[in-house]
C-alpha cells in the first residue's frame, strides 16, 4: 500500500532507493541506446527562439534573459563568464527550421530546408498533430499556427553546466514553485491551452515589481509564522528537523504535494546534471564537482527523495504505454529503423515492472471533490511549460521544455489513459512520446550520477 504521508522519503511513491536503483542499472543501458542511437529519440522539435516570455518583460533587469545570466555569472564566479555564458549555453549540431504548416499540408513528403543529417529521415520529423488536447499537461510547442519549430539533436546538446544562474535563473524557479500555491486564484488565462498573449502575469496580478515584492514578502512572513508553529510542533513529535519541507509542512493535499514533488524532482535532476557535468574554471576540463553535489543536493534529502519519486512516476507512466508503443506508427518512410526503434522501446518497457508497484496513481484525484483540482493541477503544469520561455539560456530551457513536456505527459498517461481501454485514450505526440524517454533517460542518468557522487563522498572520508 502507498504511503503518501508527509515528509516521506520515497515512500509516496510505494518504492525503496534500493529497489528504484536496482531497477534503474537493468534499464538504464536500453535508455542509454535509445536516446543515442535512434533518430527518432534523439532529435527533438521544438520553438525555441520564437516565443517571448509570457510573463515577464524580457528587457526587465529583473528577468532571466541572457544579460540577466551573463551579469550575475560575472558577479558569482568572477571570471568573464559574459562570454562563457553565451557560449556554453549556445545549441550546437544539426537545427532546421520548422517548414511550417501550410508548407506540411501541401508538400508533405518534400524534404524540409536545413538537413537533420544523412542518416535522419525528414519526413519523420514532420508531424500534424499540433492541435491542442484539453487533456494535456503542457502546452505542444507548436500549438499556435504562427509558431515557429526547431530541430535540435539531443546528442549533439547534452544537459550540463552552463553557466546560467543568478537572479534570471532564480526568477524562473520561483516563479515555478509559485504555481504550487494551488490555494490562490489561477493566475494565467487557463480556459484556452493556446499561449497567452504577453503580459499575463504568474503571480496573482501583480506586474509591478514593487507590488510583487511587497506582497511577497508580506506572504513569506505569513507562511514563515504558520511554519514555525508546524515545525515545532513536529519537532515535539520526534520529526527529524533536517527533513522538514515547508510545502510537506503546509496544509496541503496530496495532490499538491506530488506537484511539488514533480518540480523539485525535476530542479533536483537539473542540479545533479549540472554538477556531473560541469566546467573546472581553473583547468578549463569537464567533470563532476563533489562540493556542488555537497551544496546543492547532498544537505537536501527531501530533493534526492523528490529525484526518486519522479523516477517512479515516470516509470509508471511509460510503463502504462506498453499496448500504446506496440500499436504505434513510428514512421512510414523507412519500416526498417522502424522496427528497431519500436523493437527498443519494447524491450525498455518489458523490463518494467507491471502495474502500479513503483508507483500508485489510482490514489490521487479519486474523491469526487478532487475533479476541480485536477483541472488546477493541469493549468498549473501548463503554466510551468509557459514559464519555460522565461530561461534565459538556449540549452537550458531546450532541456527545461524536454522535461516539463516530458512530465506533463507522464501526468498526462497516468491520469488521462485507461491502461486496459485505450478506445479513448488522448492522442499522444511524436514530441511528447521523445519528450517522455528522453526525460526518463535523465532521470536514470541523475541516480546513476547520485549513486557515484555517494561513493566519492565515502572514499573521500573514509567510510567503508
Ligand atoms: P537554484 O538551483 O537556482 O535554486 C534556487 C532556489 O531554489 C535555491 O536557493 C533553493 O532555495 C531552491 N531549490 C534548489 N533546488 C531545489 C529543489 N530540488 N527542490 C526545491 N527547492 C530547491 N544551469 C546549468 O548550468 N545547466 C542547465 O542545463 C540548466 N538548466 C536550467 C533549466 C531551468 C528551467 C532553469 C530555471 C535553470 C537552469 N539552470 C541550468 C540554472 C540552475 O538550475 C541554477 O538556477 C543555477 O545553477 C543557480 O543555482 P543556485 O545554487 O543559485 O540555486
Amino acid at each position: 500500500v502507498c504511503d503518501f504521508e508527509p515528509g516521506a522519503i520515497v515512500s509516496d511513491a510505494c518504492a525503496s532507493y534500493d529497489t528504484l536503483e536496482q531497477l534503474n542499472e537493468a534499464i538504464h543501458p536500453y535508455l542509454h541506446s535509445i536516446t543515442q542511437n535512434t533518430d527518432f529519440f534523439s532529435h527533438y522539435r521544438l520553438s525555441l527562439y520564437s516565443k517571448k516570455c509570457p510573463f515577464w518583460d524580457d528587457e526587465d533587469g529583473m528577468c532571466g534573459n541572457r544579460a540577466c545570466a551573463v551579469n550575475t555569472l560575472e558577479n558569482e564566479e568572477d571570471i568573464p563568464l559574459v562570454w562563457r555564458a553565451k557560449e556554453l549555453g549556445k545549441l550546437e549540431g544539426p537545427t532546421a527550421q520548422h517548414p511550417g504548416r501550410q508548407q506540411q499540408r501541401e508538400h508533405p513528403q518534400k524534404p524540409l530546408q536545413g538537413g537533420l543529417g544523412d542518416q535522419v529521415d525528414e519526413s519523420c520529423v514532420v508531424e500534424y498533430d499540433d492541435e491542442c488536447d484539453e487533456r494535456d499537461y503542457c502546452i505542444p510547442d507548436d500549438a499556435s499556427a504562427t509558431a515557429k519549430g526547431d530541430y535540435v539533436s539531443l546528442v549533439d546538446n547534452p544537459e550540463r553546466f552552463t553557466g546560467y544562474a543568478g537572479v534570471g535563473a532564480h526568477q524562473v524557479w520561483e516563479a515555478i514553485y509559485r504555481e504550487n500555491c494551488f490555494s490562490k486564484p489561477p493566475k494565467v488565462a487557463q480556459s484556452s491551452a493556446q499561449s497567452s498573449p504577453g503580459g499575463a502575469s504568474p503571480f496573482g496580478g501583480f506586474n509591478n515589481p514593487e507590488q510583487l515584492q511587497a506582497a511577497n514578502q508580506l506572504r513569506n512572513v505569513l507562511k514563515d509564522q504558520a511554519f514555525g508553529k508546524t515545525v515545532k510542533s513536529a519537532i515535539a513529535k520526534g520529526a527529524d528537523p533536517a527533513r522538514l519541507d515547508p510545502v510537506e509542512f503546509d496544509d496541503t493535499c496530496l495532490e499538491k504535494r506530488v506537484f511539488h514533488r514533480v518540480v523539485s524532482g525535476m530542479h533536483a535532476s537539473i542540479s545533479t546534471h549540472l554538477c556531473w557535468d560541469y566546467l573546472n574554471q581553473t583547468t578549463g576540463e569537464w567533470g563532476p564537482n563533489l562540493t556542488c553535489y555537497e551544496q546543492r543536493l547532498q544537505r537536501y534529502p527531501d530533493r534526492i527523495s523528490n529525484l526518486y519519486f519522479n523516477y517512479a512516476l515516470i516509470m509508471r507512466a511509460v510503463g502504462k504505454i506498453k499496448q500504446h508503443i506496440k500499436d504505434y506508427t513510428f514512421c512510414s518512410q523507412d519500416p526498417e529503423q522502424d522496427k528497431r526503434t519500436k523493437n527498443s522501446v519494447l524491450r525498455l518497457a518489458s523490463a518494467l515492472p507491471d502495474g502500479p508497484e513503483v508507483f500508485d496513481e489510482t490514489v490521487m484525484f479519486r474523491d469526487p471533490d478532487t475533479v476541480a483540482l485536477k483541472e488546477d493541477f493541469r493549468n498549473r503544469f501548463r503554466n510551468v511549460s509557459r514559464i519555460m520561455d522565461c530561461v534565459g539560456c538556449d540549452k537550458c530551457r531546450l532541456w527545461g521544455k524536454i522535461q516539463t513536456n516530458g512530465y506533463g505527459t507522464a501526468l498526462k498517461v497516468l491520469f488521462e489513459f485507461d491502461e486496459h481501454d485505450s478506445s479513448k485514450d488522448p492522442p499522444l505526440r511524436r514530441t511528447e512520446l521523445v519528450a517522455l524517454i528522453n526525460t526518463m533517460h535523465r532521470l536514470s542518468h541523475s541516480l546513476t550520477a547520485i549513486k557515484e557522487f555517494r561513493q566519492m563522498v565515502e572514499d573521500r572520508d573514509g567510510i567503508h
